[in-house]
This record gives C-alpha cells, structure tokens and sequence, in this order.
C-alpha cells in the first residue's frame, strides 16, 4: 500500500530507531518501500542484488527481520509456502489472495471492519487488531 509522503521513509524510521544503515540495508530498505505486491526475501534478493550484486540472501534475510523486529515492516504468510513482507501500512487494510495466479489485492471493508468489532464486544472484548486473508479464485474460473 503507498506511503503518505509526509511519513518518514523505512530508511529514516530505522535511524530513528537507532539502527545501524549500512549500504545495503539502505538498498533493501527502497526496495521493500518500493514494492506493493508483498514480496517475499527471495524476490526481495532479486530485486535488491540488480542493484548492488554484492547483496546476498542471507544479509536480505537478516536485514528483513531487523526491520520485523523494529515493528517496521511486518510478515505474512499467505500459504503457499513463503513467507510475504510489507511495510506497516498507515492505514489498515485487508487482502485477496487469487489462489491461481498468487495475485494479492488489498481492500478495506468499512463493514467487515465494524462486524469484526461487535463480534468481538459480544464476545466481552474490545478488538485491537485483525487479520483477514481472503482466498479466491478468478469468477469463472473452471478449475474451481
Ligand atoms: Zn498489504
């Protein structure tokens, strides 16, 4: 999901954490920034060894759960087997997983989102955070 530009970029938030940027972790920070389609650490590689080859899987990996860790970028795991990453999005949103092409579409449902809290106060709780992964194949789609 796309950053308001007033937020300070991954790059900055990790400084502001205290976090040592090296080079590459200044590389990986953009890339994850610029992605919108939930990368995993293989295409995350990918994407950041093009731009310096001297990037290796296991510094995207460490480097990725650094910024897990910091609360900065968090994981999914949409169940094809690999581990999904994402900026913390300002705004909450919910996905679309298209089991077929692996496709991930964001929304955001103001009445699922509703739903979800009078569940949870029927329930005696107040709701602080959800998770929603919607599995779906395109309408038509004859393998269904
Ligand atoms: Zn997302």
């Amino acid at each position: 999901m796309s950053k308001n530009p007033s937020e300070p970029t991954l790059e900055e938030a990790c400084v502001a954490r205290g976090m040592r940027m090296t080079d590459q972790r200044r590389i990986i920070a953009r890339v994850i920034e610029g992605a919108s389609d939930h990368p995993d650490v293989e295409e995350l590689y990918r994407r950041a060894s093009a731009i310096d080859p001297r990037i290796s899987l296991s510094t995207v990996y460490r480097t990725v759960n650094l910024f897990e860790e910091a609360g900065l970028v968090t994981k999914h795991d949409f169940k094809d087997g690999r581990a999904r990453f994402e900026l913390i999005p300002d705004e909450h949103h919910d996905h679309l997983i298209d089991i077929r092409s692996g496709t991930v579409i964001e929304f955001r449902n103001e009445e699922i989102e509703a739903i979800q809290e009078v569940i949870a106060k029927r329930l005696g709780y107040k709701l602080v955070d959800h998770r929603l992964e919607l599995y779906a194949v395109p309408i038509g789609d004859k393998k269904a």
